[in-house]
């Protein structure tokens, strides 16, 4: 990528800087944007990036102009004849963007040593397909739909295709407003791991070093649940998905699993048939007995996590098990009965080559998870990688191996089936989850698409409270430090029984 550290905007209006502001990092990372007021002047600064936007008097559009190294590059955007439904400020924002996008494809032509503009356009959120559902929902055929993405987003031919293939098989899994009112989703949140994994950026802490705080931990968690589910439970709420994830909450005994699996099933009313997950993030923390009690007590999908089957990157990037511990892990998982098992990968590992990441495939291929699901690497601010320097892929590369990656899971039968951007990825990367017929995991689509009511339990849990009347939605976190989550339970719990009476008076 170019290396330009900051980008001066001058232009009508001050928040036009903040509207860029995503985009520009998502080129340039670590770019500070400043906005310098309406008037261009000169700024002979080397390196620099120097946006004019002016927008035009009649109709929508923008004029933008760049100046990059001593060159000149401008681009006039201006609305399409074939328009769509979206707020006029979305609308505004979205043509803002595209103009300087097009105008930075100036910039990076012909310049070999740039590998180019992001493969997703104008988009900088983290769910590119709530666009395409809202096309598709209007009554947009896919054609329309592909087009609509290409020329009013920039997003590439191939991610417009990812996208599409996406939402539409989600159909089935999306719950209708009649649906939404009757069933819920939970989440348990376990944030004890048996390390620390260098690229992490979740609220998990060493069980080595913070075991003491399990106990309290556990019982904390215990007492969020009972008030909740009581609440839930009185107002006739079926409970369809339950998801335990971390933290890898295979640190926990079979006994301490047992006990919280028994709990939520004696709290809540599941569904029959309801999906229940947990992670085993690292496979070194499973063993029988633990599996005995999860394919016991209703678990039907268990997420081995190797993220690379290359054993110097594991050793590399902190994870604390071999290669193999991860065919072991898998062959218990299977002679549990465990009927779903996930696995998820990392691509754009440190020091991974595309040779690495393609064996890497191939080998978890081999095994035959019913789920893959494929990361591309985000580095977070929270990930020790943070305050080091290490070699990472760059466009080309990391665009490379998410293809060979993509492209082999494909052949092998799998089908994408939920789909998001983090910021900071690697290649401009998108996390895919991938899944064998029927497999899909209905938790993970309903996280991302947002069309259920989730209830997240324990540190750093989020909660999507969801209105079914208009689809809106509250986003609200759980504390991601274990003593402040125990010191505030109370009001927590108090938050969430109001969130749940909210949910039905709202709805009914
Ligand atoms: S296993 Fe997952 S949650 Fe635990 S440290 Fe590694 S990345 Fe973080």
């Amino acid at each position: 990528m170019l290396d330009m550290n900051e980008a001066l905007v001058f232009s009508e209006a001050a928040e036009d800087a903040q509207v860029l502001f995503d985009l520009l990092r998502a080129h340039f990372p670590g770019i500070k944007v400043k906005h310098c007021g309406k008037r261009y002047e000169d700024t002979s600064g080397e390196g620099l990036v120097v946006l004019h936007i002016k927008r035009m008097l009649t109709g929508l559009g923008f004029e933008v102009r760049i100046y990059c190294e001593g060159s000149e590059y401008t681009h006039l955007e201006k609305s399409r004849d074939e328009v769509f439904s979206e707020p006029e400020i979305n609308r505004e924002r979205r043509m803002l963007r595209l103009a300087v996008f097009r105008a930075l494809a100036g910039v990076f032509e012909g310049k070999e040593q740039f590998a180019g503009l992001s493969p997703w356009g104008v988009l900088t959120g983290v769910r590119p397909t709530k666009i395409a559902r809202r096309l598709f929902e209007e009554g947009f055929a896919t054609e329309r739909v592909l087009r609509h993405l290409v020329l009013d987003y920039a997003i590439s031919p191939e991610k417009a295709e990812l996208v599409t293939t996406v939402v539409q098989g989600q159909t089935a899994f999306i719950p209708d407003k009649k649906e939404a009112k009757k069933a819920i989703g939970i989440y348990l949140g376990i944030p004890f791991c048996p390390s620390r994994c260098h690229y992490c950026s979740f609220p998990a802490v060493s069980i080595k070093k913070m075991g003491h705080l399990l106990a309290d931990y556990l019982e904390g968690l215990k007492k969020e649940i009972s008030v909740v589910a009581a609440a839930v439970s009185e107002r006739n709420l079926l409970v369809q998905t339950v998801y335990i994830g971390g933290g890898t909450p295979t640190v926990l005994s079979a006994q301490e699993l047992r006990e919280l699996l028994l709990l939520v099933k004696q709290s809540f009313s599941l569904r029959a048939g309801a999906e229940i997950t947990v992670e085993a993030g690292r496979p070194d923390t499973l063993n029988e007995d633990k599996l005995r009690v999860m394919k016991e007590l209703g678990v039907g999908r268990v997420s081995v996590n190797p993220q690379t089957m290359q054993g110097d990157t594991l050793k590399r990037i902190g994870r604390g098990h071999t290669v193999e511990d991860i065919f072991n892990a898998y062959e218990l998982v299977r002679k549990a009965g465990i009927s779903v098992i996930n696995m998820d990968l990392i691509v754009g590992l440190p020091g991974e080559t595309v040779r690495d990441v393609e064996e890497t495939v191939r080998s978890v291929v081999n095994l035959g998870p019913e789920n893959i699901t494929l990361h591309a690497l985000a580095i977070k601010r929270a990930a020790l990688y943070r305050q080091s320097s290490i070699k990472l892929p760059g466009l080309r590369e990391g665009s490379t191996m998410m293809a060979i990656t993509q492209g082999t899971l494909q052949e092998a039968g799998y089908k994408p089936y939920y789909l998001y951007r983090q910021k900071e990825s690697i290649a401009q990367g998108e996390n895919v989850g991938y899944a064998l017929p029927d497999t899909e995991c209905l938790y993970n689509i309903e996280m991302i698409e947002e069309r259920r009511f989730i209830i997240g339990f324990g540190v750093g849990a989020g909660s999507k409270f969801i209105n079914v009347r208009d689809w809106s939605l509250h986003n609200q976190y759980n504390p991601k430090d274990i003593g402040v989550y125990l010191a505030r339970l109370d009001d927590i719990a108090a938050m969430k029984v109001d969130k749940v009476k909210a949910f039905v008076y709202n709805n009914f």
